[in-house]
């Protein structure tokens, strides 16, 4: 279990993420037949009861950020760890390309409405950093636009956190030998076909500035406040099981506790029901 601290996945703020240097394929020696599946239960059972916590108590939000290439495995994660989470104390915000409306406004503007409230678990499948990936690699603003942008999203970050918002990001780490077994899948599949989009190809061919894009986000983004994480995503039962330990390192830092019962609980008698009249 102590191999796999959240510490495996991060690094500190102010050092530069290289991508070639993290492993897509880690299970950092766990046997995925073995322990794997009795860790993913305790991780799990541990994650709900800090919901439960969190929401009971109303004090802290938890935003979960999720990016990474196609196929790496966002909607997957949030099927399986998120499922975890009582729905009532979740939810889940796709980004897509932006509407005209949201065009028209500043880029946090969408993002910002989208932040949980206090109590809740939010996730964004896709993010605010689109603004810094997508938009620079397909050169949809110029450079000065989005340079700007990996201080004025720590700016935001710091105010969410300032604000009891705890900010936790994923990047899922595909290699691009697993994205392309991925796509064909989407290809092949009766019940994935329906997901395979040609332009995900074009993204494909434009692999390593993707990757030189978000070697950049991850370093210029990396704070104290909102840490970024890099999850080797290759395979899916070892990116389950980090995201929990990731999530439940983000809660125990939280220090939550139930709030305080009402005074002098144990001094009521919970009453019959009356005979009902007539
Ligand atoms: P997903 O791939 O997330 O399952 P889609 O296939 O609808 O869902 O893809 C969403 C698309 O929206 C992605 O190609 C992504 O790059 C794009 N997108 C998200 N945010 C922005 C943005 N701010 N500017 C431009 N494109 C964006």
């Amino acid at each position: 279990m102590k191999k796999l601290g959240s510490q495996r996945f991060h690094i500190a703020p102010g050092e530069r993420y290289h991508l070639k240097h993290i492993d897509p394929h880690d299970d950092a020696g766990i046997d995925e037949k073995g322990e794997a599946k009795d860790l993913v239960e305790e991780l799990q059972a541990k994650l709900q009861s800090f919901q439960q916590c969190l929401y009971a108590q109303g004090r802290h939000a938890l935003l979960i950020v999720l990016q990474g290439m196609d196929t790496g495995g966002k909607d997957g994660t949030i099927r399986h760890v998120m499922g975890a989470f009582d729905p009532q104390g979740v939810i889940v915000t796709p980004f897509k390309v932006p509407t005209e409306e949201e065009l028209a406004h500043d880029f946090l503007w969408r993002i910002h409405k989208a932040v949980p409230r206090r109590g809740m678990i939010g996730i964004f499948n896709r993010s605010h950093y689109e603004d810094v990936l997508v938009v620079r690699v397909r050169k949809l603003a110029p450079e000065e636009v989005w340079r700007a942008r990996y201080e004025q999203i720590n700016q935001f970050e710091k105010l969410l956190s300032d604000n009891g918002v705890a900010v936790v990001k994923l990047f899922l780490h595909i290699s691009p030998e697993e994205q392309a077994e991925r796509l064909r899948e989407r290809q092949t599949r009766p019940d994935k076909q329906w997901k395979f989009n040609p332009g995900d190809l074009e993204d494909r061919a434009l692999w390593h500035d993707f990757q030189t894009a978000y070697e950049d986000a991850l370093t210029l983004c990396n704070t104290a406040w909102a840490p970024w994480y890099v999850v080797p995503a290759d395979r899916k039962w070892f990116r389950n099981l980090a995201v929990s330990r990731i999530l439940l390192d983000v809660f125990e830092g939280l220090e939550l506790a139930f709030p305080k019962p009402v005074p002098d609980i144990d001094s009521y008698v919970i009453p019959d029901v009356p005979e009902r009249q007539g």
